[in-house]
């Protein structure tokens, strides 16, 4: 029908825009660089990119290896380590070095035959400084809030596209971030971060608006450290990490 669609051409402009605000499904804030809610179930989706999976890197040589198939050591606890493979286990793992400008190479998987759902099932992070988080989640055929999905910055934005592939299959993040600057108690140039998932740019040189959290706004807090540890977050499921290194910039 052609009729409703001249009829909006005559709304006043103030109309008009509240008809193109997107839908509030939830009661969390509002983020003013979106204008979605935090978390909210409604904001579009990224359109799905095919890969074949994982782009496996070795280590360069002026790299720090954070695990290689069997040494812990660069970690503050012991994850099961299982056929080269080093799972999730309860309590987050940090690394015992702290970094703050830097590249990340990881490599992680959903273990086949998992039952995701949402949120749950297929759950972890990577954490710059312990405070900023990819996302790690089942995002191949699992649906969830779009700030939430695999390769999203958490709760600020969803990933460019969707490159995940299926349960079972390795997938890889490439990281550069950099650290934000404070002068005092002020921060006056943010967290940055570039993200290529399975050999895909899916976010490029993004400002984080804050440290990750949880269904609020994210604010950068008075005190920054300059740097802080990789964090990997145990969120209840057994993803499975490998070829995890990195290097300072
Ligand atoms: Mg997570």
């Amino acid at each position: 029908m052609k009729l409703p669609l001249i009829s909006l051409a005559f709304l006043s402009s103030s109309a008009a825009i509240l008809a193109a605000a997107p839908e509030q499904k939830n009661n969390n804030p509002k983020q003013p660089w979106s204008g979605y809610a935090v978390h909210e179930a409604t904001r579009p989706h990224p359109k799905k990119v095919a890969t074949n999976g994982a782009v496996t890197t070795a280590a360069p040589a002026d790299a720090v290896v954070l695990f290689n198939g069997s040494d812990t050591a660069a970690w503050n606890q012991n994850w099961v380590v299982k056929d080269g493979i080093m799972i999730a286990s309860p309590g987050n793992l940090s690394t015992n070095q702290s970094f703050g400008d830097c590249q990340l190479h990881i490599e992680w998987r959903v273990p086949a035959g998992r039952e995701v759902s949402g949120q749950k099932g297929g759950n972890s992070g990577v954490f710059l400084m312990q405070r900023y988080e990819v996302q790690v989640q089942e995002s191949h055929t699992n649906v969830t809030y779009a700030d939430g999905q695999a390769g999203a910055l958490y709760g600020q934005y969803p990933p460019l596209v969707n490159p995940s592939t299926p349960q079972g299959e390795w997938q890889s993040y490439d990281i550069s971030f950099k650290a934000p600057v404070y002068e005092g108690e002020q921060c006056v140039s943010p967290a940055r971060i570039t993200v290529i998932h399975n050999g895909v740019v899916i976010h490029n040189n993004q400002a984080f608006h804050g440290t990750s959290t949880h269904r609020r706004l994210p604010e950068y807090p008075k005190n920054h450290p300059v740097k802080a540890p990789i964090m990997l977050q145990w969120h209840g499921d057994p993803i499975e990490f490998r070829n995890i290194w990195v290097r300072e910039l």
